[in-house]
């Protein structure tokens, strides 16, 4: 793909506007500044886009194809298309960044890849690129969160990797975020962070939505091949907000194309710590080393947040999302538990294709667009395939949706 890697954001402070940049200790500033400078002679180097390319389609499977979902289209009066992210090995879009940041640690000499993990997919999606790239993994991952996933810890397991279980405070997300950092920081030299999504300090932000703009280039490309024309509206979920910029990336200039991030309004906008809607309900601020819109509890602590979607529940998002806010050139919306898990079932049974419960938010907001007469086509991202959220939905919904209990 032509431009994968032609962005002229952030500036070279990793500034989007007033939002990105890197508020860390100067001891990891130094390490910061290394991958900045690795990662900027990657970007131009012809062998390392080559190897990446070659794994991307591959490995990964891609191009994922675009699939005209024909049944909601005529049900909703819209023309509803679908981005399959899903297809991917390993089932979700993360497995594009995670190649790169391997492919990278693997350039700048480091023996291991380290990450935290919450519901388990980024510690998937890392462990496998580190067994093809040949690197040692460490996941720290919350005790609570260990036995809730179990089929993801087998994965990782399986893969090689070492999960490290978390035992302190609540014994999640928040836990293993803090010990995954403070193993980072005991040997920053032999390992990398490899973070999830386009968060964190420069160049995360940036290097993510490089590597998940291949997701935005592939589709511009096949949605002109398939229709003749751009698409006119995009969707896509917004956690920390990778597979959507990784789609948005693509269009930015496009101005007739209108772009809409889908965040989690969970049990309900109106509790904090019921949600998870940081665009919509937070406001600019600082955490985990970077500036962007957040939510923030009554002490300025990074707020408890919520949604059905564990992959959603993050309480800051993308400084490049903040600015495309600003700006106004995407519009960021919200859909709830139900909303999502009714958008899981429609998707199952019009198109014969099961999404992630995450993926099911954009899916529920392209149906509500359509229900609103929204101007002509809708392209949503299905950032993933629903296999890990079976149980979990019929243990908790499957009466709603006439599935009887199998025990
Ligand atoms: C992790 C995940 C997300 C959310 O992450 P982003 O960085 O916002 O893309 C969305 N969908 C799926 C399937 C995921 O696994």
């Amino acid at each position: 793909m032509e431009n994968t890697f032609e962005h002229d954001l952030p500036d070279d402070k990793g500034y989007f506007g007033e939002y990105g940049g890197s508020y860390i200790p100067e001891e990891l500033q130094l390490v910061m500044d290394q991958i900045t400078a690795s990662y900027s002679e990657c970007r131009k180097d012809p062998e390392f886009r080559a190897e990446l390319a070659r794994l991307y389609k591959h490995f990964v499977g891609r191009p994922s194809p675009i699939f005209h979902a024909q049944n909601l289209s005529e049900k909703y009066g819209a023309d509803i298309y679908l981005k399959r992210e899903d297809l991917n090995h390993t089932g979700a879009h993360k497995i594009n960044h995670c190649l790169g940041e391997a492919l990278l640690a693997k350039r700048m000499g480091k023996k291991k890849l380290i990450a935290e993990t919450g519901a388990g997919q980024h510690g998937v999606a890392l462990a496998t690129a580190a067994a093809l790239v040949g690197l040692k993994c460490d996941i720290y991952m919350g005790e609570v969160d260990i036995a809730k996933e179990h089929p993801n810890v087998v994965k990782m397991r399986i893969l090689g990797a070492n999960v490290i279980p978390v035992t302190h405070g609540r014994k999640t997300l928040k836990e293993a975020v803090d010990a995954a950092f403070a193993a980072y920081l005991s040997d920053p030299v032999n390992q990398l962070y490899a973070i999830g999504s386009v968060v964190g300090p420069h160049p995360f932000p940036m290097m993510v939505r490089d590597f998940q703009s291949i997701i935005g280039n592939e589709a511009r490309e096949q949605f002109q091949e398939m229709t003749g024309q751009l698409p006119d509206n995009l969707v896509a979920c917004v956690g920390g907000g990778s597979n959507a910029m990784g789609l948005f990336s693509a269009f930015l200039q496009d101005e007739q194309v209108a772009l809409h991030g889908v965040e989690p309004a969970g049990h309900t906008l109106q509790t904090p710590g019921e949600h998870a809607a940081t665009l919509t309900l937070g406001e600019p601020g600082v955490m985990h080393g970077f500036k962007s819109y957040m939510l923030k509890d009554d002490q300025g602590e990074p707020q408890e947040v919520y949604s059905v979607a564990s992959g959603l529940d993050y309480p800051a998002v993308g400084p490049q999302h903040s600015y495309l806010k600003d700006l106004g050139r995407a519009e960021y919306g919200t859909v709830d538990d139900d909303e999502a898990i009714a958008a899981f079932f429609e998707l199952s049974r019009s198109e014969g294709i099961i999404p992630a419960i995450e993926s099911s938010h954009a899916i529920a907001y392209a149906i509500k667009l359509a229900q609103k007469g929204v101007k002509g086509s809708i392209l949503v991202n299905l950032s993933g395939r629903g296999d890990k959220d079976i149980d979990f939905v019929v243990e908790h919904y499957g009466k709603d949706y006439d599935i009887e209990s199998l025990l």
